[in-house]
């Protein structure tokens, strides 16, 4: 786990503030759930045979009763929770939803990766036509573009895993295919064939990934209504000249995608990175509340985001005010308090650094935050209602009366801008 600072909250506020943008123009409202949800909520809803379930879940127990809890380790299910128990599917359809914020997962220690991550994600939930799908895709990359990607190195992996009719032909030949190469595999996909077949498609094993190569494609198995939905999809990506790469190893990890999945991944000089990924899940809301409700969505890991951004280039600085008040004497500490007070409410930055007594060491703060002009507030300026304007660069000193400091501040202030 690590402390977000300073300098990393500029990328998180950049990364919301762009969210925040293009998400809103197309009607998506912002929803925070708990960061623990009821463990039974994740089990349910992604599968228990999944390495998230498994391995990653933090669980905690209620004291009171011996409930058992988990800190989330994803969004899509506490959203969906959400939009049930508060009757949102009374709302006119589709619901828009998006989030940022932390989740917890207890992977092993990689570099780059950590157990209390950031997530920003969207949901769309309560319809099921395909151009849904490609509204999200399309949003998304909007998204990633209005961080500084290049739309030439953003490319889109697509592939459709069907839905509970039509998979299990599928898994049928997977495990065909694979009682050939049993002595080939990793031991893990061994166990996976047994437990959560698909999940073989997405081992990252050299061994593995050689054996993937042949492997049968699920958009054959698909039936008509599957196949006809990701033909639609696909077109609408056509029409609006969004590039695709059809993966017929792309099935995510969570038990609860249905039809199409997807993942954006950015041209690195020596492999690819994933950004984030989503997709469609028409049968969470049926088996966490009873209900059918048809939706789609997408999320992106804001420290990768962040990572990427600092390897594209993307610099910000942390901004420090350009002005800086200096006071020596009792008088003048005291008074400062409401001249800072009528720099905020004209909303200029005034730096300080009131526990100081002597003017050089006011002034080397000054300095070192690089300020242009200080304001300095002595025994005599207090009693006279009398401030200095200091240039720091020239040296220049002027004697302003105190009530047209704000004034004179501002011309200048203009003049350097
Ligand atoms: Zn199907
Ligand atoms: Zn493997």
């Amino acid at each position: 786990m690590k402390d977000i600072l300073a300098a990393d909250w500029l990328y998180y506020d950049s990364i919301l503030h762009n969210a925040k943008k293009i998400f809103e123009f197309y009607n998506f409202q912002r929803i925070e759930t708990p960061f623990i949800e009821k463990a039974e909520l994740f089990t349910k809803g992604i599968g228990k045979k999944t390495g998230l379930i498994e391995k990653e879940m933090y669980l905690l127990r209620n004291k009171e009763n011996n409930e058992l809890l988990a800190l989330r380790p994803e969004g899509t299910a506490p959203v969906m929770r959400a939009y049930l128990e508060g009757g949102m599917f009374n709302l006119p359809q589709p619901v828009k939803l998006y989030y940022f914020g932390p989740f917890f997962r207890h992977e092993k220690p990689q570099a780059g990766r950590y157990r209390q991550f950031y997530q920003l994600g969207a949901e769309i939930i309560g319809e099921d036509d395909a151009i849904i799908d490609v509204e999200i895709i399309l949003i998304s990359r909007g998204f990633l573009e209005s961080l500084g990607f290049s739309k030439k190195n953003i490319y889109l992996l697509i592939n459709s895993i069907g839905c509970p009719n039509c998979r299990h032909l599928y898994i049928k030949e997977i495990k065909k295919y694979y009682k050939n190469y049993s002595k080939q595999i990793c031991s893990d996909c061994q166990r996976r064939l047994k437990e959560n077949p698909l999940r073989v498609l997405d081992c990252k094993n050299e061994k593995c990934c050689l054996v993937k190569q042949e492997v049968p494609f699920i958009l054959d198995y698909l039936c008509s209504d599957c196949r006809d939905h990701f033909k639609l999809v696909l077109e609408y990506l056509d029409y609006l000249n969004i590039p695709y790469i059809l993966d017929k190893t792309l099935v995510r990890g969570l038990d609860y995608y249905t039809k199409t999945v997807f993942e954006f991944c950015l041209d690195g000089e020596e492999n690819k990175t994933s950004l984030g990924g989503g997709g469609r899940y028409d049968n969470l809301a049926e088996v966490i509340g009873g209900l059918k409700k048809p939706a789609v969505g997408v999320a992106f890991g804001v420290e990768r985001l962040m990572q990427e951004m600092i390897q594209a280039g993307k610099k910000f600085k942390t901004s420090t005010p350009k002005l800086f008040l200096v006071q020596i004497g009792e008088p003048a500490k005291r008074m400062s308090f409401k001249i800072l007070e009528q720099f905020r409410k004209e909303n200029i930055p005034l730096g300080e650094n009131l526990g100081k007594e002597s003017l050089r060491s006011q002034l080397k703060t000054a300095d070192r935050l690089g300020a242009k002009y200080v304001l300095i507030l002595g025994q005599q300026e207090a009693l006279d209602s009398m401030i200095i304007l200091k240039d720091m660069a020239s040296g220049l000193q002027e004697l302003i009366p105190l009530e047209k400091i704000i004034f004179e501040v501002k011309k200048r202030l203009e003049k350097t801008m």
